[in-house]
């Protein structure tokens, strides 16, 4: 097999992983991307020399693979005093981390740093713990009555459960009562996935939100006021991390380096070139036409092997000779959320009274904020500044990432710019945190497919699974590529195995696909 022609569709974690892991192995593959910069939904957009990251992407995985291969990319950046001390923590509990490769002063910003993590619910013009606590600070901002309402309606969850759940509501209100339910976890869930709680499956509830539980909330806290943390557990809710690694300019500049090494190493990145047609003689990938976004030109690549990385629906209707059309409206049906996030540059900003905040220009300490407010679409409010603090160009201006969950071709996704900016600022200003009129300048990022939805097409998915597997050149991985709710670290994972199976082909392919099925550990609660 030539070394050369390993073909990789999508510059992303899930991609690049690939191409470095092959780098190593003696290989020089060919990754292709349709965008301008690599790093996928983990990229770094600069604004005017301010940094955005889409989402907010913590670097934690509870691999031991994932930790070191991020730190020999960027080495952790740590004060001498405090290497033997620096790890990362949960709540009540802790990783055992040593960061096994260590800035060298030379290296100025290509360090990863160890950040803390503070998130918290607004609502009701209030912040709230997030995970929610049971302490004075949630009782003062909810209130006696709301609180009893809470007690009285989880009693009665407990003592008479909806037999048959068949909803994520049933699942939820079996679990917390339906009025902490509806205070929680209706409003913010139903503007993540744009549907009804009701319109959602219990067994997603029970792949995402297993774990989490009343009683486990109260035995966390009597932990916390106790200080009796088990030390050491991996098998904790990732929704309990207290501290993470994070590149210093943004997740994207981690995969910018990786995207050097794949290149020094003897592999090819190229941008702006979007897969089109992926050819196939039966169940053989041997080739794919790709569009230079720029020029317009279409060339061929063949192809031993193909790893991809884009959405399995646009794999699916781009395969040539067309696929089954049973298994081609499957493809096509399956359901994706999509996001923006605007940014904001402000000057300063105005939380509630009381609010602990970390500078004269009132910026909450948060690294997001998630928005329960009814009466705004904002979903999530990122603070760059505390991700790291080199993503601000001028401090103490602060710069803010304004998070919508969408679907393409809505109200939402179809605004323009300018109507964006202003719609986002003024929603800001309704819920009190800025005034709209000090904004300083602003960005609107679309990003299509962010999220890979677990309702409609997608318990057919095996299927579209089965129809893959009969190519023995074609390995799915990643996010979307899998069409899988797969963090970093999973899309990272899937990758290697990938490269595992081309390198050894007696290796079994099937592994691929038990990465993340657990399902129990994702960016979002
Ligand atoms: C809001 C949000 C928050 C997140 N937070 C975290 C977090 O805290 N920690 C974490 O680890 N992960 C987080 N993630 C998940 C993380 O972003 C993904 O797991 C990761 O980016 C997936 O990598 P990937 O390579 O599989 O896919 P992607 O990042 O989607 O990359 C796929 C690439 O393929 C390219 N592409 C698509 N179609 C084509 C085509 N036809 N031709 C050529 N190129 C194509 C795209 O341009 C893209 O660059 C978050 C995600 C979101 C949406």
């Amino acid at each position: 097999m030539s070394k050369r022609e390993v073909l990789i569709i999508g510059a992303g974690p899930a991609g690049l992983t690939a191409a470095l892991e092959l780098v190593r192995a003696g290989f020089k593959p060919i990754v292709i991307d349709a965008d301008s910069q690599v790093g996928g939904i983990s990229k770094t957009i600069n604004f005017e020399g301010n940094r955005m990251d889409l989402g907010g992407h913590r670097f934690f995985s509870k691999s031991d693979w994932v930790m070191d291969w991020w730190q020999q990319i960027l080495p952790v950046e740590t004060e001498e005093s405090t290497k033997q001390t620096a790890n990362l923590a949960y709540q009540g509990q802790q990783r055992p981390f040593m960061p096994n490769r260590y800035a060298q002063s030379s290296d100025g910003d290509r360090v990863m740093l160890i950040r803390s993590r503070l998130s918290r619910i607004y609502y009701l013009r209030r912040f709230f713990d997030y995970p929610v606590k049971l302490n004075a600070n949630t009782i003062r901002n909810l209130g006696l009555s709301r609180m009893a309402k809470i007690g009285v309606s989880y009693a009665a969850a407990r003592m008479a459960p909806i037999k048959f759940e068949q909803t994520l509501e049933d699942f939820l209100i079996n679990r917390f009562g339906r009025e902490l339910f509806q205070t929680f976890f209706k409003d913010y869930t139903e503007k993540v996935w744009g549907v009804p709680c009701s319109d959602i499956s219990a067994e997603w509830g029970a792949q995402r939100i297993k774990g989490l539980s009343i009683t486990k909330a109260l035995l966390h806290a009597a932990r916390q006021v106790l200080g009796s943390g088990s030390a050491g557990s991996k098998a904790v809710e990732t929704s309990l991390i207290e501290q993470f690694m994070y590149p210093k300019l943004g997740p994207g500049q981690l995969w910018e380096v990786v995207a050097e090494m794949v290149e020094k190493g003897g592999g090819q990145v190229f941008l702006n070139q979007r897969a089109m047609r992926i050819h196939r003689d039966e169940f053989r990938i041997t080739g794919i036409d790709a569009l230079d976004t720029i020029s317009g030109n279409v060339r061929r690549i063949n192809c031993t092997n193909l790893i991809s990385t884009i959405p399995v629906k646009e794999l699916m209707e781009n395969m040539q000779p067309a696929a089954p059309s049973a298994l081609l409206s499957i493809a096509r049906a399956l359901p994706y959320r999509d996001f923006i996030t605007v940014g904001l540059l402000v000057p300063r900003m105005f939380p509630p009274a009381g609010t602990k905040v970390d500078s004269a220009v009132g910026m909450p300490a948060d690294n997001w904020i998630y928005i329960q407010e009814p009466d705004v679409k904002l979903g999530r409010l990122q603070i760059f500044n505390n991700w790291s603090p080199a993503m601000v160009k001028d401090h103490p201006k602060i710069f803010l990432g304004l998070e919508y969950f969408c679907t393409e071709g809505d109200e939402l996704w179809n605004m323009p710019k300018d109507c964006l900016l202003s719609f986002a600022a003024n929603e800001l200003e309704k819920i009190g945190l800025i005034k709209a009129s000090e904004v300083e300048s602003g960005t609107v990022i679309k990003v299509p497919k962010a999220y890979p939805a677990y309702f409609g097409a997608y318990d057919r998915m095996p299927e579209l699974r089965t129809y893959f597997s009969q190519f023995s050149n074609l390995f799915l991985v990643g996010r979307n590529g899998m069409h899988r709710y797969n963090n970093q670290d999973h899309s990272m994972v899937s990758a290697k195995l990938a490269v595992e199976c081309i390198v050894d082909p007696a290796m079994n392919r099937g592994a691929i696909w038990d990465v993340n099925v657990e399902q129990d550990y994702q960016e979002e609660k």
